[in-house]
């Protein structure tokens, strides 16, 4: 079979993300709607920040949340699944009236993907599964699983990656590796401008920071992204201050309060900084000496840490999954073993003590993320990806319509 057209028009795209906040999945997928927003929709079930910022960049945004609560949890009593499937009752026709209205389907995230994959089928659409997951029994219920990956065999056409360890895990867990493609996050540079070193100490001083060393860890706050083993490897670093980045966004305001009982149990409390979810990042990241990334299990991609690499600040990252992929050990930064607190404080250690080791990591970690982490090229692959989507459908109904004799069809 000829390879399909790829075609110069964009193909009227309706993104999927089950999130009204800001996460990395919609900090990502901002970018892509962005570059589609002339021919694109995106369908959210919440509203929020995430929201707000489509709107800004002038991308159009239909929610489609039913009145019911769609999170059910495992030991939610009969009541949760009920509204849960009214909520499933009201959202999908919706999506299936906007399938119709566009040409393809690109989900973001799981519960955007099995949402999409039925309104998909519903509507005839083809459908694109952007996978930022990594897909073990160590994170998601088996019942789960079965669900996502069968969903994937009948109804995606193409499942895209965030990392290599992202796709092990989906062809692992029974995906069919013939709809998946790679594609790793890609991160504008334009914002990681150098800070001007008065505006790096007056942020300094808004944050709360002293002049010792600040070791920044960024991210929503989360047991698994590891914010308490950098606060447990600090005991052993008298002098060196911390400042935690981010919020708890899915219900994980319990860790949040764990972790500052724990801070002050230490006597830590004048050494770290929790400063909550910023918008600054590029800035405050650069108001750090050095970043560290903490995750406990396998991070499916870590877009902070392609970011930290930006800021041009030495980097620490967690030996496993997508952070494996982005930080080569001893050059561009410094892998250490997940949930390690005293390799993690050794690491630190080095890294201040050693000035020439710094900036070389600083320096080799921002050419990487230059060279290999680029906005543009991922969007060109998605672009790619789309619009060849787009095409073998059309083809598809050009075919199904001259073999019922009627007349084909065939957007430019
Ligand atoms: N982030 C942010 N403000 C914060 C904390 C985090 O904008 O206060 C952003 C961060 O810059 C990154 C994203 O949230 O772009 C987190 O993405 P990552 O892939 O690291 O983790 P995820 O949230 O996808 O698990």
């Amino acid at each position: 079979m000829d390879p399909p057209a790829i075609r110069s028009a964009m193909p009227r795209v309706l993104f999927l993300d089950q999130s009204g906040d800001l996460g990395g999945a919609e900090l990502s997928l901002l970018d892509i709607a962005r570059h589609f927003r002339a021919a694109a929709t995106v369908a959210l079930l919440g509203d929020g920040p995430f929201a707000r910022r489509l709107r800004a960049d002038a991308v159009p945004v239909e929610l489609v949340a039913g009145g019911g609560r769609l999170a059910v949890r495992r030991e939610d009593g009969p009541a949760a699944w009920l509204a849960a499937l009214g909520a499933v009752g009201t959202i999908v026709p919706r999506l299936v009236g906007l399938c119709r209205r566009h040409e393809l389907i690109y989900a973001n995230t799981q519960k955007a993907f099995v949402l999409g994959a039925v309104a998909a089928l519903l509507s005839r659409r083809p459908l694109i599964w952007h996978l930022r997951d990594i897909l073990t029994s160590e994170h998601f219920g088996r019942a789960n699983l079965r669900l996502v990956i069968s969903l994937s065999r009948l109804a995606a056409a193409r499942v895209i990656a965030n990392s290599d360890a992202t796709a092990a895990a989906f062809v692992a867990a029974g995906g069919d590796r013939r709809r998946l493609v790679t594609i790793p996050n890609g991160i504008d540079p334009a914002p990681w401008c150098p800070l001007a070193p008065d505006r790096r100490a007056r942020l300094r001083q808004e944050l709360g920071l002293r002049a010792d060393p600040v070791v920044g860890i960024f991210g929503r706050l989360a047991a698994w992204k590891g914010q308490h083993v950098l606060v447990e490897a600090l005991r052993a670093l008298p002098d060196v201050q911390c400042l935690v980045v981010g919020d708890p966004l899915f219900g994980e305001e319990p860790y949040r309060e764990r972790l500052v009982r724990r801070i002050d149990e230490l006597g830590l409390s004048e050494r770290v900084r929790l400063c909550g979810f910023r918008a600054d990042i590029p800035a405050v990241m650069q108001a750090c000496d050095m970043i560290v990334h903490a995750s406990t299990a396998a991070e499916p991609f870590g877009r902070v840490i392609v970011e930290a690499m930006l800021a041009d600040r030495p980097v620490i990252a967690s030996d496993a999954g997508g952070a494996r992929e982005i930080v080569e050990d001893g050059a561009s930064g410094i892998l250490v073993p997940p949930g390690d607190a005293d390799q993690l404080a050794a690491a630190i250690g080095r890294i201040l003590e050693d000035r020439e080791l710094a900036a070389r990591l600083a320096t080799g970690g921002r050419a990487r993320a230059l060279a290999q982490f680029g906005l543009t090229r991922t969007l060109g692959r998605i672009a790619l990806v789309v619009s060849e989507v787009a095409a073998a459908a059309a083809g598809e109904r050009d075919v199904s319509a001259a073999e019922r004799g009627g007349p084909t069809w065939k957007r430019s």
